[in-house]
């Protein structure tokens, strides 16, 4: 039974039908909702649920939500009614920003040829599998797109022997096109971010990208990311999947996924970098 003042995300798919903007579900007409929520993952029922109501349960994250400016869900509703032509389940995914101890974040590019998000930039992560925690899934995917050696054991993540210490940040109702007028929803997930620190240096890490999903990865410092936002022209020292450097132009990750050039680094991305670096 659903009551009012929960909506439940399925990750096995027997739950929730709908293309409608999540803030919306919840109730939140302001375009930027950032008050916390809590969430909770119940591994036995495969579910995701977001409550606007605190729970005593410690398994519970409170963390705010946030969507796009531009949230094409909710302009589905209010210019399109009920023609709608929409994804028929709401996912759950999960990526993490991993930060190594120069203080510096990694950012991976989608390959161009991917059905959702081609080109765009952000932090490893990926759909959750059935019955897979969020965490779980973030680091997985991790290991799986850039090579990154973690160990996912029952008492935590290890890099190297130490501990990695992770940290939910925020979620982010994450929809592909993120633009109405770039075409019709095909995609609505719930993205769970996450905050990894690993125990070394970016230049001591040696990355293995996956043939397919990512194709460039660069360390971002914080003076570079506000460079960046300023429109200053500049380049980053990138890797290719050859292991390869390559020179990454600060106008590939300018702007919100996607810019001029169909590059730019991902809305709910962007959000949880300016987080992250707004606390160093
Ligand atoms: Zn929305």
């Amino acid at each position: 039974m659903k009551d009012t003042n929960s909506l439940y995300l399925s990750i096995d798919e027997e739950d929730i039908e709908t293309g409608l903007c999540i803030l919306d579900l919840l109730g939140f007409n302001d375009e930027n909702k950032t008050e916390p929520l809590c969430i909770n993952f119940n591994r036995i029922k495969s579910r995701l649920t977001v409550y606007q109501n605190p729970s005593a349960d410690k398994q519970t994250y409170c963390l705010p939500l946030y969507h796009s400016v531009r949230c094409p869900a909710r302009r589905y509703t209010q210019e399109l009614g009920n023609n709608l032509t929409i994804p028929k389940l709401i996912k759950v995914s999960a990526c993490v920003a991993i930060e190594s101890t120069d203080n510096k974040i990694l950012l991976a590019r989608k390959t161009e040829i991917l059905d959702l998000f081609p080109k765009y930039w952000g932090f490893p992560g990926g759909k959750t599998n059935h019955r897979e925690n969020p965490k779980d899934c973030a680091i997985r995917e991790a290991i799986s797109q850039t090579g990154i050696p973690f160990k996912i054991s029952p008492d935590g993540v290890w890099y190297s022997n130490q501990l990695v210490e992770i940290e939910p940040i925020l979620l982010y109702e994450n929809l592909y096109p993120n633009d109405l007028n770039i075409g019709l929803m095909r995609a609505q997930h719930v993205t769970m971010f996450f905050r990894a620190k690993i125990p070394v240096a970016s230049h001591e890490i040696a990355l293995n990208l996956q043939q397919n999903e990512i194709d460039f990865a660069v360390w971002l410092a914080k003076d570079e990311y506000d460079d960046i936002k300023m429109d200053y022209n500049g380049t980053l020292e990138g890797l290719l999947r050859s292991r390869r450097s390559m020179q990454i132009n600060y106008s590939q990750l300018a702007g919100v996924a996607p810019n001029s050039i169909g590059e730019g680094i991902s809305e709910g991305h962007k959000i949880a970098l300016d987080i992250i670096f707004s606390a160093q």
